[in-house]
């Protein structure tokens, strides 16, 4: 039998499915489409999903293939200097395109064993006490343990599963696509400055040839959003809105996307999960959503994993709801607001003046652009000690980085004292010796998503925690 049928192979998908080969778990991505999409939806990563490739070895192959810009103090387009001390050794955004971060996810995801099947729907579903049945659209019929739906917005296993997506609906709607323009650059931007004093969904960003990147506002909203725009009623829509088609030809992808905001209400169905835009989705203000399937994978992962092999401790598969949930519900509030002081409403615009104000001083500039790059996500994990939940950062250890003793996925005790034991948990945890100064505490518990379990100067005992997150002890 399968381990973990995964529906969807886009980025959340994929990096699941190297998170899961990296235990060994016999692990199939369904995908529907027979090509990966030429669309290019994201433009970059922050800091958070930086560091995550980072802890699994990947970056190299990321930056080689993306351009680093500075990371400013931002928040709803509202630009800063870069904040002092963020908290993270990737003090930058990745430009990188979306089909290439997800050709890198799912290049990785092979070498590591992920079975991929493309050009297979996934149409059907069914769970007993043993596992779930899928039934692919060409009605074959596959058994697994688990199943995880990462098919995106419109997630069939959501809808197949019944879960509820409260939240709202598209109010307007953005066609984008790459096409050339025939026009000298002053000319569009003169036109484009115009326009953007009403419109600020309308835009074009030169790719270089004389290919651009192309926004405008959509009249109304399509039924159904997954048929993209046809070149006619692209130009159509830039003579309406700019009262030119900047001699727009030879379009290589056309879209539209709009700007509902939905968070499922259950992440969890029996053996059932849903990631990324299945389980969320929300306007693209700051480039989130990709990063945020990317770290519910993170998070899903060794859980599952640890589910297959048989070391599970009882809850452990429900702190996946429990920790993810909340990070979509603020993620999906931080894009509400940066919506609202996006509005041309007086009303909201003296509100953004305010807030553009308020981020000249650092702590606010700091804690906004934080929100957004995803580093001071921390999971109530019951203590109140300030670094557990917290993800721990990369730190100079005596014997090199933190982060490249995580590449294998695994837990991780950090011990300045050598007085600290694993024994019992050796097969699932690392014990790291090392007295490096950087450190805060005599000793750390790291579990695989890089989040911190325990520190030695809380009350809980270690063995407490180890058998919190790792199971039980064994010889
Ligand atoms: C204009 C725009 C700009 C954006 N910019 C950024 C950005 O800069 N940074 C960022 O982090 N995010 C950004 N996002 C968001 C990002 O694109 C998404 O959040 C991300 O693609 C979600 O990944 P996913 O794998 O969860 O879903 P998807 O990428 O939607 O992948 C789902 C996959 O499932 C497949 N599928 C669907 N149904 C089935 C089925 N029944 N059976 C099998 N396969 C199925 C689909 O073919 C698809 O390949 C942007 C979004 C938009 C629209």
């Amino acid at each position: 039998m399968i381990d973990v049928i995964i529906a969807g192979g886009g980025p959340t998908g994929m990096m699941l499915a190297a998170e899961l080969r990296l235990h060994g778990i016999r692990t199939v991505v369904l995908e529907r489409d027979a090509e990966p999409t030429k669309v290019v939806r994201g433009l970059g990563l922050h800091a958070r999903s930086l560091e995550i490739l980072d802890q699994r070895g990947l970056l190299d192959r990321f930056v080689a293939e993306g351009t680093r810009h500075p990371l400013r103090g931002f928040f709803a387009g509202i630009s800063k200097p870069t904040p002092d001390r963020i908290d993270t050794s990737q003090p930058y955004v990745l430009g990188l395109p979306q089909p290439i971060i997800d050709r890198l996810l799912e290049e990785h995801a092979a070498e590591l064993g992920a079975e991929i099947r493309r050009g297979t729907e996934l149409v059907g579903l069914d769970q007993d006490d043993d596992g779930v049945t899928a039934e692919l659209a060409d009605g074959t019929r596959l058994r697994s343990r688990y199943l995880v739906g990462c098919d995106g917005g419109r997630s069939t296993v959501r809808k197949l599963l019944g879960v509820g997506f409260p939240g709202e609906p598209s109010r307007t709607e953005t066609l984008l696509g790459e096409m050339e323009l025939d026009v000298p650059l002053e000319e569009l931007t003169k036109v484009m400055t115009e326009v953007r004093k009403t419109q600020l969904r309308f835009g074009a960003v030169p790719l270089g040839d004389g290919l651009y990147r192309v926004g405008t506002p959509a009249d109304g909203v399509a039924a159904d959003p997954r048929i993209p725009p046809t070149f006619d009623e692209f130009t159509a829509q830039l003579v309406a809105v700019a009262g030119t088609d900047f001699g727009a030809h030879s379009p290589r992808w056309l879209s539209r996307f709009g700007d509902a905001t939905r968070l499922a209400d259950r992440y969890r169905s029996g053996r059932v999960f849903l990631a990324g835009d299945a389980a969320h989705v929300h306007p693209p203000t700051g480039g989130q959503g990709l990063g945020l399937g990317i770290q519910d994978s993170f998070n899903l992962g060794w859980k599952l994993a640890a589910a297959v092999q048989g070391w599970v401790p009882a809850d452990l598969l429900d702190t996946y709801h429990a920790e993810r949930h909340p990070v979509a519900a603020a993620v999906l509030d931080n894009t509400r607001a940066q919506m609202e002081l996006m509005s041309l409403e007086p009303g909201a615009q003296a509100v953004r003046r305010l807030v553009a104000e308020l981020m000249d001083f650092d702590e606010v500039s700091r804690y906004l652009t934080e929100k957004i790059i995803a580093t001071t996500v921390r999971y109530d994990l019951g203590s109140e000690h300030d670094l557990v939940g917290r993800r721990l950062r990369d730190t100079e250890l005596d014997r090199g980085r933190l982060y490249d003793l995580t590449h294998a996925g695994r837990g991780l005790l950090l011990d300045r004292t050598g007085e600290l034991s694993i024994v019992g948990w050796t097969d699932r945890v690392d014990h790291v010796v090392d007295a490096a100064p950087e450190l805060e505490v005599s000793g750390v518990l790291m579990r695989p998503d890089g989040h911190i379990a325990w520190v030695a100067d809380d009350s809980e005992p270690l063995a407490g925690a180890l058998t919190r997150w790792f199971g039980a002890p064994r010889d």
